[in-house]
């Protein structure tokens, strides 16, 4: 006997055939239903349904074996999949404690501190030594700040330290997070030649009038034209290859720049970067370290519709866009499982990536240990958040426990909800407007598309974006 899966999201009426979509968050999949068979889900009678629909909707985990316990295979899927030996060995590595902004909303405290000799050769043990032993076939650095590339000396030691100590023919990759500040094409070349960067993460919050109400330098100057030229002379090189290495643009968002991201997507696009970049991507303010930078945030609900609407205007505008939803998400962070560890300019050890450089995490657990006091091959056990899953499956103690939108989140992130804020990410407040869109993107014609976006965005009240129960 069948009964209807937990985690389904189904849409409202969405055709005049009298359809609804159901989208599955364990497979990421979606079917049209006919109302009719949408009731007999509901009211338990799935074994009356045609065979053949019962086959297509169990295929796609619509449909589940009455007696299966979901969450716990889920729960489970999640563990087997941190388990299971990875081709890449990803790490973390903040080469300087130092930025040249000073953002309003950072948690970080800045210093002139750099990733000293010493640590430098420590950390390439014990990279080297985890690498061999596990079955990994490349390492992938995840270069994070402070501003990593006012660290550039030390990436550049650690890199050839490493080759040296993994042999040449292991590949070593990895991604940028920087401001843009000093993202010179000279500097974009050696990333992408020498230290094979796959991606590189700028953000700007809005047009420059925006932008540098929120990220301006520790003196106080403007940053948004110097990091925009950058970006424009990198992506307008000839020789750029945006399969080669990625450019993402981030946007941080709250009440005092909400209005500067549509004028920000309008005016990537008027420059021609828009069809260069991967992403360009949105985020709610939160508070970091303590700090409680989320005060001026707008609420869930009003961030999740404006974000829809921003999506869609990418999509007007021609962006080049995912299209398609959600999959499946079999470890929610570094800190609730793998391998992964981030290393700070003063050797700290971290599981998770919004620790260090804050006095407000000092004596915390999430300080694992240090370079300069362990050997290259220390393990911690105790690592917060490995227990999370567990947490999950086994109390109520968050609302994960019950949520349909767990296998495609993973629960978003665990400290921020161990520090008591709701951490749901905005797909909460908008899976169902989600799956409409996408539903509208694939049964429209190229030449009515415009007015259909523009007609479905009219509809909009902030009543469609409620946290999804
Ligand atoms: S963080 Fe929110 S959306 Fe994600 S699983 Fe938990 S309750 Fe669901
Ligand atoms: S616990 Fe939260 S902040 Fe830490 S790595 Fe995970 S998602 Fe990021």
């Amino acid at each position: 006997v069948l009964k209807l899966s937990h985690y389904v999201v189904a849409t409202d009426v969405i055709n005049d055939r009298g359809q609804r979509v159901i989208y599955s968050t364990r497979t990421g999949r979606r079917v049209l239903v006919s109302d009719t068979c949408y009731q007999y889900l509901l009211e338990s009678r799935a074994d009356e349904l045609p065979q053949k629909t019962r086959d297509d909707l169990q295929r796609n985990m619509i449909l589940v074996d009455e007696h299966e316990d979901e969450l716990a295979n889920i729960i489970s899927e999640n563990y087997t999949y941190g388990r299971t030996p990875q081709k890449r060995l990803y790490e973390v590595v903040q080469p300087t404690a130092m930025c040249q902004l000073g953002c309003y909303y950072c948690g970080q405290k800045h210093t002139k501190d750099y990733l000293a000799d010493d640590l430098i050769h420590k950390l390439v043990q014990r990279i080297t030594r985890k690498f061999n032993s596990g079955d990994y076939e490349y390492v992938h650095i995840g270069w994070f700040g402070a501003e990593p590339l006012m660290g550039l000396p030390q990436m550049r030691r650690i890199l050839k330290q490493l080759r040296a100590s993994l042999g040449e023919h292991i590949r070593i990759q990895g991604n940028v997070v920087t401001n843009g500040l000093s993202l010179k094409e000279e500097i974009f070349l050696e990333l992408v030649h020498d230290f094979n960067i796959t991606a590189i993460e700028i953000t700007l919050d809005g047009i420059a009038k925006y932008h540098d109400q929120h990220r301006y330098t520790k003196s106080g100057n403007n940053s948004f034209d110097l990091i925009y030229e950058n970006l424009k002379t990198i992506l307008r090189r000839a020789d750029f290859d945006p399969e080669k290495c990625k450019i993402v643009i981030r946007c941080n968002v709250d009440e005092k720049n909400v209005e500067g991201v549509e004028p920000l997507i309008r005016r990537i696009a008027d420059d021609g970067l828009h069809k260069l970049i991967d992403k360009l991507y949105f985020v709610g303010i939160y508070s970091w370290a303590g700090n409680q930078a989320d005060k001026i945030s707008l609420t869930k609900e009003e961030f999740a519709m404006r974000k829809m609407k921003w999506e869609i205007l990418k999509i007007q505008l021609g962006y080049k866009t995912a299209g398609k939803l959600y999959e499946r998400k079999r470890n929610t962070c570094i800190a609730t499982g793998g391998a992964t560890e981030l290393y700070d300019a003063f050797g700290n050890i971290y599981n998770c990536s919004e620790i260090s450089y804050s006095d407000f995490y000092e004596k915390s657990a999430y300080k694992l240990g240090t370079l300069s006091t362990s050997t290259a091959d220390t393990d911690f056990p105790d690592k917060p958040h490995h227990d999370w899953y567990q947490k999950v499956r086994d109390t109520e103690e968050f609302p994960c426990h019950s949520c349909k939108l767990l296998p495609i989140c993973g629960g978003s992130c665990p400290k921020a909800w161990e520090e008591g804020s709701k951490a749901c990410p905005p797909f909460k407040f908008s899976i169902r407007k989600e799956i409409e869109l996408m539903y509208l993107l694939e049964t429209t014609s190229d030449d009515v598309l415009h007015e259909k976006l523009a007609g479905f965005e009219s509809t909009f009240s902030i009543s469609d974006f409620k946290r999804f129960e």
